[in-house]
C-alpha cells in the first residue's frame, strides 16, 4: 500500500484483516508522520510511541490467531486529553492535572481497546473543554494544518488537527456546545455529536454533564460511521445513558441516499454574522441535495436567538459545580509552599496557578448564577429557555427529516484574533449549541472551501434524538455528490505540511 497515512480508517482495517499490511506498519506510519509534522501543527499532548507498537503487536497476534473480530482492529487513533486513560497522563489541557495519570478507563476506551483500535495518544485541547479555538489549552495552541497561523477550532482541536494533518486516521472529541462539530468544519474533517445518552460519559471529565457528549471524528462519513458503532451504547455506570440499540448508523452510511427526503433549512441560522463565502457553499449544497431528490423547505426556530444566552448560563453553572473537586487535594498539581498554611489557602493557592482565565471566568459566572437569590432569574429562566428551544426542534421534526445549517459561521480564524473578545469567541457555536440543549444530534461534514480565503466550511446536519443514522444517510449521499465534482474528499486538497 502506498503512504498508509492517506488511507481511510476503513481500508487500513481491511488491509489489516487480509494480512496485507500489519497494524504495527501501520501504527509506525503515523508516528513518523506525528514526528514529521506535530510539531508545527501540536495536535499532540502525549504519546508513547513504545507502548503504542507493542499494543499494535498484540493486536497482530490477535488477528493471526483468528481471536478478533472488529471492523476498526489494528487502526489507530488519538483521543482527546480528557479521556480517562488508566496509567497514562490526563490533563484536560490544564496544568492543575499535570502528571495526572487516571486508574480507570473511560467506557468508550475500553470498548475501543477491545475492539483492537491502538491508541497514539492524547490531544490537546481547552482547558477543561472551554473554548472555540484551542487557544485556551494550558499547554499552547494547536495550528490549523491548512494554514498555520490559523486556529483548528475548539475545543476539540487537537482531535481535528490530528485526523486533518492525516496524524492519525479517527479521534474521540467530546461536543458540550461544538466542539466535535466546530473543529470538524474549520479542518475539513466530519465530525458527530451523538444523541446526548447515545454514548457513555463515564471517565469522560465532566464540564457541563447535562451537555456533555463524546463522539466520532474521521476524514469522511463512513469512518465516522465505524467508530461512532463501536463507541455508542448503553452503559450501566453512565446514569444518562440510553437503553436502547445504536440506530444502524453503518448500514445508514452504505445506504446514502436522499430520495423523497424531507431537509429544512433553519431560518435562525443563515443569515447576520455568516461569512459570504460560508453562506455560498452551503447554499450550493442545499442544491445538490434538491438535485439528489430530497425535498427541501425553510424553517423556522424562533428561540434559537436566546441559545447562546442560556448556554452561557447553564455551562459555567455546572461547570463551577463540576470543577470544584479540583482542589489541589486529590488530583493533579498542589501549591503549598510549606509555610503551614490552611486547607484554604492551598486550594485557593492551586486554582490561582492551576487555572486559566477562561476556567476562572466561568467559573465565577456560574458561581454567580447558582448563588442564592439569583438561581431562578439566572439559572432557571435559562432551563425555560432550553425546554423552548427543545420544543422549537420538536416542531420542526414534525415537519422535516433533517435540519441544515452552516456548522460555524466563519472559517479558521486568526490566532489570536479573537483571544481578548471572549463574546467574539462565544459566537463561534451560535450554530451547534441549540443541539447540546435539547439533547439531539448532528454531524458537521466538508462541503468545500470559502471563495474569499481558500478555507473549509462545514455543513451540519441535524436530526431528532436517537435518529443518528439520518446523519450519516444525509452526509454520505452529499458527501459522494461533492467528491464527484472535487474528483475525491475535500481533505484531499489540503496544503501538505
Ligand atoms: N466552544 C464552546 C464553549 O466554549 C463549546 C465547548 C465544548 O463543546 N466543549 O463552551
Amino acid at each position: 500500500m502506498s503512504d498508509l497515512t492517506r488511507q481511510s480508517a476503513a481500508t487500513l482495517a481491511s488491509a489489516i484483516a487480509r494480512r496485507e499490511v500489519s497494524s504495527e506498519e501501520v501504527t509506525r506510519a503515523h508516528f513518523d508522520r506525528i514526528a514529521q509534522v506535530d510539531e508545527r501543527v501540536h495536535a499532540f499532548l502525549h504519546v508513547d510511541p513504545e507502548s503504542s507498537i507493542a499494543r499494535a503487536r498484540e493486536v497482530d497476534q490477535q488477528l493471526a490467531k483468528g481471536e478478533l473480530l472488529s471492523p476498526l482492529a489494528g487502526v489507530p487513533i488519538a483521543f482527546k486529553d480528557l479521556l480517562a486513560t488508566k496509567g497514562v497522563p490526563t490533563t484536560c489541557g490544564s496544568r492543575i492535572l499535570e502528571g495526572w495519570r487516571p486508574p480507570y478507563n473511560a467506557t468508550i476506551v475500553d470498548k475501543l481497546n477491545a475492539a483492537g483500535v491502538v491508541s497514539l495518544g492524547k490531544t490537546n485541547m481547552d482547558e477543561f473543554a472551554m473554548g472555540s479555538s484551542t487557544e485556551h489549552s494550558g499547554y499552547g495552541p494547536t495550528h490549523n494544518p491548512w494554514d498555520l497561523e490559523r486556529i483548528p477550532g475548539g475545543s476539540g482541536g487537537g482531535s481535528a488537527a490530528a485526523v486533518a494533518s492525516f496524524e492519525s486516521p479517527m479521534a474521540i472529541g467530546t461536543d458540550t456546545g461544538g466542539s466535535i462539530r466546530q473543529p470538524a468544519a474549520l479542518t475539513g474533517t466530519v465530525g458527530v455529536k451523538p444523541t446526548y445518552g447515545g454514548v457513555s460519559r463515564y471517565g469522560i471529565v465532566a464540564l457541563a454533564s447535562s451537555l456533555d457528549q463524546a463522539g466520532p471524528c474521521a476524514r469522511d462519513v463512513m469512518d465516522t460511521a465505524l467508530l461512532h458503532a463501536v463507541i455508542g451504547g448503553h452503559d450501566p455506570r453512565d446514569s444518562t445513558s440510553i437503553n436502547e440499540p445504536v440506530p444502524d448508523v453503518v448500514a445508514a452510511a452504505l445506504k446514502a441516499d436522499v430520495r423523497g427526503m424531507k431537509i429544512g433549512v433553519i431560518k435562525e441560522l443563515k443569515g447576520e454574522g455568516f461569512q459570504a463565502g460560508v453562506l455560498e457553499r452551503f447554499n450550493q449544497s442545499i442544491e445538490i441535495l434538491t438535485d439528489l431528490g430530497a425535498e427541501v423547505i425553510e424553517v423556522s426556530c424562533p428561540h434559537f436567538e436566546y441559545a447562546l444566552g442560556a448556554y452561557y448560563l447553564i455551562l459555567p453553572s455546572e461547570a463551577s459545580s463540576n470543577l470544584a473537586r479540583f482542589d489541589g487535594m486529590r488530583f493533579g498539581i498542589r501549591e503549598d509552599d510549606g509555610k503551614d498554611r490552611s486547607v484554604e489557602e492551598v486550594m485557593s493557592a492551586t486554582r490561582e496557578k492551576g487555572f486559566g482565565a477562561e476556567v476562572k471566568r466561568r467559573i465565577m459566572l456560574g458561581t454567580y448564577a447558582l448563588s442564592s437569590g439569583y438561581y431562578d432569574a439566572y439559572y432557571g429562566q435559562a432551563q425555560r429557555i432550553r425546554t423552548l428551544i427543545t420544543r422549537d426542534f420538536a416542531y420542526a421534526f414534525s415537519r422535516v427529516d433533517v435540519l441544515v445549517s452552516p456548522t460555524a459561521p466563519t472559517t479558521a480564524f486568526k490566532i489570536g484574533e479573537k483571544l481578548d473578545n471572549p463574546l467574539a469567541m462565544y459566537l463561534n457555536d451560535i450554530a451547534t449549541i441549540p443541539v447540546n440543549l435539547a439533547g439531539n444530534c448532528a454531524m458537521s461534514l466538508p462541503i468545500g472551501r470559502a471563495p474569499e480565503d481558500g478555507l473549509p466550511v462545514g455543513l451540519q446536519i441535524i436530526a431528532p434524538p436517537m435518529a443518528d443514522h439520518l446523519l450519516y444517510q444525509v452526509g454520505s449521499a452529499l458527501e459522494s455528490a461533492l467528491a464527484d465534482r472535487w474528483g475525491g474528499l475535500l481533505i484531499s486538497e489540503a496544503p501538505t505540511l
